[in-house]
């Protein structure tokens, strides 16, 4: 017998009606020969609501007890869902991240899984159960609740998959699939029918909400294929896999196979500081000690032997980065820190870069073209990143799709 794990995100749960309708969906797929194992997140945007619940408690607020409370918004999906399953008259089990063996490290909200012992998810599936579990969540060495950082649920699902070694990975959505670009920005978006690990990750990395970059490195690692679809429609979605697996002509053809945004970034500035070997390491050191992951770097030609460092951030990280920066300063002899929090970045993403050179021009020139300022770039294999103003993200995302040749026909 097959072995299916399903994962259905939070838009898919969000209400009475919608997990009806999940239940509908997972029954079929029992039905239809297969032990079927489900992940889910918590409903709609509790998480998001929790979060805000927590920050009119505190501006600083502890991030085991942020877990304990963002574990929640998961538990009532599983329960729920077990609970409608249950009404239509099959066998179900909920479990909880703990429940269902996955451990992970002690790094609260952004925890990485260490390892699955599925004991009781093996026992509901011999039992002839459909085992549901809650994705985000883990338990750590000290026996406490730890989540997986945003998106986790996919994490949780394609980890489970491997560790499962189940047949098929289904991620569940509120789209049809990974498309060329947002398609909730670009209506002439095209679903992507097969994509690379790698360019999966590098769209992941770069904003593209539809799938937890971590998720994918996992993945990757453990050669699951991932099937990306609706939970809205009998459609097939997008398959996520390997390069060896796409055909040669999808590599080879397609020069940018998607464009990717992220509209929350800052941008912090160290203003004069001294030109001697040691500063940038210990700027970004003490950011990396602070657990504050720095995107896009530029350091401007040094005169009177001082110069500027201008970097990128997550927004969500300008407070921790300024506090953090704040204890190095008087080290760096740096006269002033600057952030600039109305920043985003606009990416391409590709395989076909490697081979075709250009690209990155034609970027530059098609940004420029639509009195679009490129602030920072940044480049590497399959990827081309630019850093520019929030307010010109849809205008750049737009041009960038249609010089690239992705617009639906
Ligand atoms: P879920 O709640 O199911 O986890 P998410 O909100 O995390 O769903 O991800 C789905 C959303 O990702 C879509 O509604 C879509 O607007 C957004 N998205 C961003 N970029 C892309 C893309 N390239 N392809 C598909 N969806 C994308
Ligand atoms: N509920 C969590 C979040 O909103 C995990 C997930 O949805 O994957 O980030
Ligand atoms: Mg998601």
């Amino acid at each position: 017998m097959s072995l299916v794990v399903m994962k259905f995100g939070g838009s898919s749960v969000a209400d009475a009606e919608k997990i009806k309708r999940v239940a509908g969906r997972v029954i079929d797929k029992k039905k239809a020969g297969n032990n079927v194992v489900v992940v889910v997140s918590a409903p709609g945007d509790m998480t998001d609501d929790l979060i805000t619940l927590a920050e009119g408690v505190t501006d600083a607020p502890d991030e085991r007890e942020m877990d304990m409370l963002l574990a929640t918004g998961e538990q009532v999906s599983i329960a729920l869902l077990c609970m409608a399953i249950k009404h239509k008259g099959e066998d179900a089990v909920s479990l909880t991240g703990p429940q269902a063996g996955i451990h992970a490290d002690t790094t609260h909200t952004r925890a990485r899984i260490t390892k699955i012992i599925p004991t009781k998810v093996h026992d509901g599936i011999d039992k002839g159960r459909i085992v549901i579990v809650a994705g985000f969540q883990g338990i750590n060495p000290n026996e406490d609740i730890t989540t997986l950082g945003r998106g986790g649920s996919d994490l949780t699902a394609v980890a489970l998959a491997a560790a499962l070694k189940a047949d098929t990975c289904e991620i569940y959505t509120d789209v049809e699939g990974v498309y060329t670009t947002d398609p909730r920005v670009v209506k002439k978006a095209r679903k992507i029918e097969r994509i690379s690990y790698d360019e999966m990750l590098e769209m992941a990395g770069s904003g593209a909400q539809v799938m937890q970059a971590r998720s994918i490195e996992v993945a990757k690692k453990y050669g699951v294929d991932i099937h990306v679809r609706s939970t809205f429609t009998k459609n097939s979605g997008t398959l996520i896999t390997g390069e060896e697996k796409l055909r040669r002509r999808e590599m080879e053809d397609v020069v940018v196979s998607a464009v990717t945004f992220d509209r929350k970034q800052a941008k912090l500035s160290i203003v004069d500081v001294a030109d001697r070997p040691g500063i940038a390491a210990r700027v970004f050191g003490a950011l990396a000690k602070g657990g504050v992951n720095v995107d896009m770097i530029i350091q401007s030609a040094a005169r009177d032997r001082s110069n500027d460092i201008s970097f990128t951030i997550s927004r969500g990280d300008v407070k921790k980065a300024l506090a953090l920066l704040e204890k190095v300063k008087h080290d760096l002899h740096a006269n002033d820190i600057i952030s600039d929090d109305k920043v985003a970045k606009v990416s391409i993403v590709g395989v076909g870069m490697r081979s075709h050179p250009g690209v990155a021009a034609k970027m530059f020139e098609t940004l420029s073209k639509n009195g679009i300022n490129i602030e920072m770039i940044s480049t590497s294999e399959i990827i081309i990143s630019c850093a520019i103003r929030e307010s010109e993200v849809d205008k750049a995302v737009t041009v960038l799709h249609k010089a690239f040749g992705l617009n639906k026909r």
